[in-house]
């Protein structure tokens, strides 16, 4: 594609980056087939290929953003399915990072979006803010119907039960079992360990069992891509957290830092490229990224224990698009599941996500509602007696669709090596 920046346009780092990323787009349009919205609405302007015609024209003109570039960029999820499909190679993550910090700050969005926008940016990545918020939000999950507008959509996203906070997120050092094999960072990360505690739980306890001490470092918290993907502000919580690994890794050295969130993997190893500007942390952040590791990737490389249960459940993979687009982990999660006993079906459409993406589904709600319809129908033709997928996200939005139990890749690892059995499985 042919660009159109000025000499002086091209001296920012960000613009000449998004100058390379569109010069490598040559307009075949592979990306659209396998793009959500443009499957769900058939608008061009709802396919990466035309939002990134929408934000060429934004950023070669140096325009603040129109509405109608807030409301495409707005109703993608940033699956980066588009980037799995394109054959040229075309960073869309980048590009589309650049344009919501772009939207934010030069669009003015109705009050109302606003209001939700800023409370959502305030207190999902505080676990001391979001406990009490859903909270609230569980006590109005039964008005959720005639609660008016966007009220009634977070209150419908209430989970049924609420469970109480777990030791195991407090900054802390787990010891292996057995002779120590590597010593490992776990990220607790933030809104996960307020809606399902249980993961983090059988995440150390699966570390553990294979030789893994892990350490819950004093200072990290969220990873910084839910305020990120809107445009605000994430650099405080991506540098809180190098601070805080890099302070461990020169204390006791960090063979990895191990993610079990897989939104939060994208950002994490990410991290290298949001801070190459950034003198005082560029070096530190790249090194962070490297060490980043989906729990699954770790796992592989640990080699599963052999089951110790029969587990022998019929399991149905659901594909985080974060791990499968995002970080490019096709294989690992289902062969895990498979070598510890478990029938592992994957459904059809395994490419599309399922409406989850972070706050979309509280932004965005009539989209993410069709594409979670959409996601359990196919999850459900497979006839699973189980769901697992590795990304909190995506097992809420699932779960709110669906009677089949849904759970993390890791609790099923978990109890087929030793540990107790996921309690969403109790009534199976
Ligand atoms: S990130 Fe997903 S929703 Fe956004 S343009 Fe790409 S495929 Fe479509
Ligand atoms: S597949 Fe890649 S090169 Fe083709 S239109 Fe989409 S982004 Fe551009």
């Amino acid at each position: 594609m042919q660009t159109h920046f000025s000499l002086a346009q091209l001296a920012d780092p960000d613009t000449r980056e998004a100058d390379k990323i569109l010069r490598a787009c040559v307009h075949c349009g592979f990306c659209t087939a396998t793009c959500p919205t443009y499957v769900l609405l058939g608008d061009e302007l709802d396919s990466p290929r035309g939002r990134i015609y929408l934000m060429k024209d934004m950023l070669e003109n140096n325009r603040p953003a129109s509405a109608q570039v807030a409301k495409h960029i707005d109703r993608c999820l940033s699956c980066l399915s588009c980037m799995t499909t394109c054959p040229s190679g075309v960073n869309y993550m980048h590009l589309v990072d650049q344009a919501r910090h772009r939207i934010e700050t030069t669009f003015k969005r109705p009050l109302a979006e606003r209001w939700l926008r800023g409370l959502l940016a305030l207190v999902l990545p505080r676990p001391w803010l979001f406990r009490p918020a859903l909270l609230a939000a569980w006590l109005t999950r039964p008005l959720a119907r005639v609660l008016p507008g966007r009220l009634g959509t977070l209150a419908a996203l209430a989970p049924k039960r609420l469970p109480s906070p777990s030791t195991v997120d407090r900054p802390q050092v787990f010891p292996a079992e057995g002779a120590r094999r590597k010593r490992v960072a776990l990220l607790t990360g933030c809104a996960q360990q307020v809606v399902a505690p249980q993961i983090n739980e059988a995440t150390v306890r699966l570390l553990t069992r294979h030789g893994c001490e892990v350490v819950v470092a004093r200072g990290a918290g969220c990873c910084g891509g839910l305020t990120h993907h809107m445009g605000r502000d994430s650099l405080s919580f991506a540098k809180a957290n190098i601070d805080a690994w890099t302070r461990e890794a020169a204390a006791g050295g960090l063979d990895a830092i191990v993610i079990n969130t897989s939104g939060c993997g994208v950002t994490i190893k990410d991290y290298g490229y949001m801070l190459r500007s950034d003198g005082a942390y560029a070096k530190q952040a790249a090194q962070v990224s490297a060490l980043a590791k989906d729990v699954s990737e770790l796992m592989t490389e640990l080699v599963l224990n052999a089951p110790t249960v029969t587990t022998g459940r019929r399991v149905a993979y659901h594909s985080a698009c974060s791990l499968q687009h995002g970080q490019q982990i096709r294989g690992a999660p289902q062969a895990l599941l498979a070598k510890a006993g478990f029938t592992v079906v994957e459904p059809p459409e395994a490419h599309l996500c399922c409406g989850s993406a972070g706050t979309y589904n509280m932004l965005q709600p009539e989209i993410a509602g069709r594409l979670r319809a959409r996601k359990v129908a196919n999850i459900e033709s497979t006839s699973p007696e189980i769901v697992a997928a590795g990304n909190v996200g995506c097992i809420t939005q699932i779960a709110g669709g669906t009677d089949v139990p849904v759970v993390h890749t890791v609790e099923l690892l978990d109890w087929a090596t030793g540990g107790p059995m996921p309690a969403a499985l109790a009534r199976l």
